[in-house]
C-alpha cells in the first residue's frame, strides 16, 4: 500500500512545480483550507517534489527510489508530524521517545490504510512540546540521503494545545526564524486563525479550497472503489471534502462515523422546533461532559440541517444537502409555519455557540443556550 494520489487541484500542482523549477518556492509554507480537502496530502506531494532528483513539468517523476519511498511514507528526509494523543503514564524524560514511537505506529497505520474518514473521535490530541523538540533536533541534523529535508506539520494550530503553554509553538517559531539551510517546513491548518500570528507571518500562505463535488465523487469511485450511487450520495454530504465524504461511508465493517452525528444534528433540530420547551433541556443533558471542542463536527452538521430548513422555508428544496430529510424538513416548516428570515436569525446562535465551544465552556450549557436560541427564532414562545 502507498499514499492515494492527490486529486482535483492539477493547476495548483502545476504552478508549484513551476515555482520549484524556477527556485522561487519559499522554504516555509502554510497550506490552509477546509478539513479533508487534501492539505496534508498536498504537503506530502510537495515533499516528494522537493526530494525527487528527476522532476519534470508535471512534478515528481513518480518512479525513482525517492518518489517510491515518499509515497510509501518511508523517505528518510520527509518527516511528517501530526497531532496524536499524549501517551499516558510516561515519565517526562521519556515522553519525546514515546511520542516518536506513537508517530511511527500511526505512520504504519496510515500506510496500510491511506483513506482515513473524518470521524467524530473526541480523544484529545496535540502537537506537544516533546514533539516540537524532536522536530527541532531533527531539523538541525544533516539530511540522510539528499541535499535537503522536508517537514510536514499537519494541523499546526494544535501546536498550542493549551492557551497557557505556547512553548511548542515557540520552538517552531525559532525554527522558522532561523531555518537550517536546505530545510523546508510545510504547515497545514484548517483553522489558521488559531495559529500564533508570528507563525502565520513567517510562512507563505497557500489556500486549498474545497473540491468540486464531481471530483470528490470521481475520487471515491476511482480510488476508493465505492459504487456510483454511494459515491454520489457521500460526495453530496461531503461538501467538497474527501475526508468528510469518507465519513459518510462504511469502512472496514464499521458503520459510517459521521452518519450517527448527522442523525444527532436532526434530533437537535427536532428539539429546537418542539412546542414542549422541555425537549431542549432533555437534549442538552444528553451531551454529557465531553470536551466542548468536540462539539464542532456536530455544529457543522447542524448548520447544514438549518441551511436545509432555510431552503425548505424559501421553497427552494431542490438545493438540499440532506435530500433524504426533505419530508421531515417540510413537516417542521408546515407544522410551525417557519419563515426563512427566522432561520437566518437562528444561525447567529450557532456562531455564538461555536465561539463558546472554542473557549471550553461546559457543553451542556452551550447546547441549552444554542437550542433555546434557535427555538425562540423558529417558533417564538408558544
Ligand atoms: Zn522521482
Amino acid at each position: 500500500m502507498s499514499l492515494h494520489p492527490f486529486f482535483g487541484h492539477a493547476d495548483l500542482q502545476a504552478s508549484l512545480s513551476r515555482a520549484w523549477a524556477a527556485e522561487s518556492l519559499p522554504s516555509s509554507l502554510l497550506i490552509h483550507g477546509p478539513r479533508g480537502v487534501g492539505k496534508q496530502r498536498l504537503a506530502l506531494w510537495l515533499g516528494q517534489l522537493l526530494l525527487c532528483p528527476e522532476t519534470g513539468p508535471a512534478g515528481p517523476c513518480g518512479d525513482c527510489k525517492g518518489c517510491r519511498m515518499a509515497m510509501n511514507l518511508e523517505h528518510p528526509d520527509l518527516h511528517w508530524y501530526f497531532p496524536l494523543p499524549k501517551p499516558k503514564r510516561v515519565q517526562p524524560a521519556k515522553l519525546a521517545e514515546a511520542m516518536e514511537e506513537a508517530r511511527y505506529e500511526a505512520l504504519t497505520e496510515r500506510r496500510n490504510r491511506p483513506l482515513r474518514p473524518e470521524s467524530a473521535a473526541t480523544e484529545p490530541t496535540g502537537l506537544y512540546m516533546a514533539v516540537a523538540q524532536t522536530l527541532r533536533s531533527q531539523a538541525n541534523r544533516r539530511p540522510a540521503s539528499g541535499p535537503r529535508q522536508v517537514f510536514v506539520i499537519g494541523d499546526a494550530e494544535t501546536l498550542v494545545p493549551q492557551e497557557s503553554s505556547p512553548e511548542a509553538a515557540n520552538v517552531l517559531l525559532k525554527l522558522l526564524e532561523e531555518p537550517p539551510l536546505s530545510t523546508f517546513l510545510i504547515l497545514t491548518s484548517s483553522e489558521p486563525g488559531r495559529l500564533l500570528p508570528t507563525l502565520r507571518s513567517r510562512t507563505m500562505p497557500l489556500h486549498l479550497p474545497a473540491l468540486a463535488s464531481d471530483d470528490v465523487e470521481r475520487f471515491l469511485i476511482e480510488v476508493g472503489g465505492v459504487s456510483r450511487d454511494a459515491a454520489r450520495r457521500a460526495a453530496q454530504l461531503g461538501r467538497g471534502s474527501i475526508g468528510r465524504a469518507l465519513g459518510f461511508l462504511p469502512s472496514e465493517g464499521e458503520p459510517p462515523p459521521l452518519e450517527s452525528l448527522r442523525a444527532q444534528a436532526f434530533e437537535l433540530l427536532t428539539a429546537a422546533s418542539d412546542t414542549d420547551a422541555g425537549a431542549v433541556y432533555r437534549k442538552s443533558l444528553e451531551m454529557g461532559a465531553a470536551r466542548s471542542r468536540s462539539l464542532m463536527p456536530l455544529f457543522a452538521l447542524l448548520e447544514e440541517a438549518l441551511r436545509d430548513l432555510s431552503a425548505t422555508a424559501a421553497g427552494t428544496s431542490g438545493s438540499l444537502i440532506n435530500t433524504d430529510r426533505e419530508a421531515f424538513l417540510e413537516r417542521i416548516r408546515a407544522g410551525r409555519d417557519i419563515h426563512p428570515v427566522a432561520v437566518t436569525r437562528a444561525f447567529r446562535h450557532l456562531e455564538e455557540a461555536k465561539e463558546l465551544a472554542a473557549g471550553n465552556v461546559n457543553p451542556q450549557l452551550i447546547m441549552a443556550g444554542l437550542l433555546t436560541g434557535i427555538r425562540e427564532e423558529l417558533i417564538g414562545n408558544p
